[in-house]
């Protein structure tokens, strides 16, 4: 009886919540060329916006990330300053970042749009015509970026290593509750619409990449092929061996080719898209066979020659990350799980889809509990999608609970207690 009374209520409670479910879709083309002079990213977004609630909008509100780097005023300045963190407060001009050269065009028309009167880095474009339920538009806008420094937050460049992240245009989210417009913060975590990107990344040609998606460039795909194959005669050939230390070694950048690449990824849903560029990067390629589907998925692990100690067996976790997250939450559904190795201010990792930033670790067992930590980012919250800021132990409480019974398996003689 109890039993029946409890599946009737949630029969119900279903019922109602499955009316007023939806989600918006998005649809990015982006073409992107970076400057590695001055730092800054050129950009063109066109970007399909697709209603699938019951309401018609008359605005869409954008997600400007770039400006939280811009001035002492940004919530995340603001944020940073409260944590004892001045490295935006008293940051220089050249330090700082911000996204602008911006012309928003609806359907090919203007239309007015203005920024948050407190948030620099939040904006509200101004329909013509309402966008009616099950209907799209298409938005256009060209954009620039000042990359700040690493230092500060997730996206940066320490010297001319970049990590491209939150850099474009982006809508915040609709849901049933209304927008949810949110400046950038460096603690409290994302919320987005899921879609497909097509990104274009213009970068001098020997520039190795990192990203979401996968590489549709057969020159780059050659190109990544020949490294990984280098990389592993190093180790084979025992060439990295006058290299013993973990962390050591040289950081000199090479010049940057005067020649230019274009290369292009593709990626359908996710929920963004991030990139990483570094002229010294090794490669490692591997693979991995998924437990339920038997799908292969491709492992890359990228990082730079001095950690090639440290980095030597970071394939295997890579693949057993993926291997066991699929087993434990459902296969991974993408094609390519990345690691990049990257300086990060706050040290450890950070998780975009199908590409993981892995910040300065101590020792090999270090690294892979990082390593295997992001990649099951991808699932908790890449693939569920909660509202992050909101809710971070959906995110973080699973992924953990997801990490601990990996090391529990792996490694079932270390007490996980005292890690
Ligand atoms: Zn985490």
């Amino acid at each position: 009886m109890r039993n029946l009374i409890i599946s009737s209520f949630a029969f119900l409670s279903l019922s109602v919540y499955g009316q007023g479910y939806f989600q918006q879709e998005v649809h990015y083309t982006i073409s992107v060329t970076l400057n590695d002079e001055d730092h800054t990213l050129s950009g063109f977004e066109t970007l399909e916006y697709i209603n699938n609630s019951g309401q018609a909008l008359d605005c869409i509100y954008m997600h400007l990330w770039p400006n939280g780097y811009r001035d002492n005023k940004t919530a995340l300045a603001k944020q940073l300053y409260n944590m004892n963190d001045m490295s935006l407060e008293f940051a220089s001009e050249e330090n700082r970042g911000w996204i602008d050269s911006l012309n928003f065009q609806v359907n090919g028309e203007d239309v007015k749009w203005n920024y948050d009167e407190e948030h620099m880095d939040i904006c509200k474009i101004n329909l013509n015509s309402v966008l009616k339920p099950g209907e799209k538009i298409t938005i256009t806008t060209p954009f620039k970026v000042k990359i700040p420094s690493g230092d500060i937050s997730r996206l940066g460049h320490v010297g001319e290593s970049y990590q491209i992240t939150q850099w474009y245009p982006k809508p915040a989210v609709f849901d049933q509750n209304g927008w949810h417009q949110m400046p950038y913060l460096t603690q409290g975590e994302f919320y987005s619409e899921y879609g497909t990107f097509d990104v274009s990344i213009t970068v001098p040609e020997n520039y190795v990449v990192g990203a979401t998606g996968d590489l549709q460039t057969e020159s780059e795909i050659a190109f990544l092929d020949s490294l990984a194959k280098r990389t592993q005669q190093k180790y084979d050939n025992g060439e990295f061996k006058d290299r013993k230390t973990l962390t050591g070694g040289s950081t000199d950048f090479p010049e940057s080719s005067n020649k230019m690449k274009t290369i292009r990824y593709v990626q359908k849903d996710v929920h963004d898209f991030a990139w990483f560029a570094d002229k010294r990067f090794e490669v490692l390629k591997g693979e991995v066979e998924l437990p339920h589907s038997k799908r292969k998925v491709t492992s890359w692990a990228m990082f730079v020659t001095h950690h090639h100690a440290l980095w030597a067996d970071a394939i295997e976790y890579l693949n057993d990350g993926t291997y066991y997250y699929s087993l434990w939450n459902g296969d991974y559904p993408y094609n390519n799980v990345t690691a990049v190795d990257g300086t990060i201010s706050a040290g450890g990792g950070m998780e975009y889809p199908n590409i993981t930033v892995i910040g300065n670790a101590g020792s090999k067992e270090e690294l892979e509990i990082v390593i295997v930590h992001e990649v099951g980012h991808n699932w908790f919250y890449g693939l569920l999608g909660s509202n992050e800021r909101d809710h971070a132990w959906m995110d973080e409480g699973l992924n953990t609970l997801n990490e601990i019974r990996y090391i529990e398996t792996k490694y079932p003689k270390i007490n996980v207690s005292l890690i």
